[in-house]
C-alpha cells in the first residue's frame, strides 16, 4: 500500500516515452518491467516502480484501434494483388488468412501497451463512470 502511495507521487514521464515504453510491452511509467503477465494480462503492480498497472483497463480499444490498422495494411494488399493477378479464392485464404492473423496478434499486444501508456498519461484507469 506504501508502495502504490509513493508510486502515485513520482512525476510520469513525457507522452512520447509513456507511449514508446507501451509499445515495447515494458511499464510505461519505469520502462524497466514487463507490461504483460501473460499474452494481454496486466500485472497487478509493476515489479520496479510498484504502479498500479492492473486497475488500467483499456477495454475494446486496443482491439479496435488493431483491427483498423490491420484493415488498412490487408485490404489495399488485397485490392493490389487482385487487381494485378487475380487468385483463386482457396488460395486467397490461405494467403490473407494466416498473414491477417500474424499481423494482428503481432500488433495487438503493441497496440494494449500504447493505450495503456495513454492512459496513464491521460489519468483515466478504465472504471469512470459517465
Ligand atoms: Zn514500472
Amino acid at each position: 500500500m506504501n508502495n502504490s502511495i509513493a508510486a502515485e507521487t513520482i512525476a510520469l514521464p513525457k507522452l512520447s516515452t509513456l507511449l514508446w515504453r507501451g509499445f515495447r510491452q515494458k511499464c510505461p511509467r519505469c520502462g524497466e518491467t514487463r507490461l504483460f503477465a501473460s499474452f494481454l494480462k496486466t500485472p497487478e503492480s509493476c515489479g520496479t516502480c510498484h504502479h498500479e498497472l492492473g486497475a488500467i483497463r483499456a477495454d475494446d480499444f486496443p482491439p479496435y484501434l488493431t483491427m483498423f490498422i490491420v484493415g488498412h495494411i490487408i485490404v489495399p494488399m488485397i485490392l493490389i494483388v487482385e487487381k494485378s493477378s487475380p487468385m483463386s479464392i482457396s488460395m486467397n485464404l490461405k494467403i490473407w488468412l494466416p498473414l491477417t492473423a500474424v499481423l494482428t496478434f503481432w500488433f495487438l499486444p503493441r497496440i494494449k501497451g500504447l493505450i495503456v501508456g495513454l492512459m496513464m498519461h491521460i489519468g483515466l484507469r478504465g472504471d469512470e463512470t459517465q
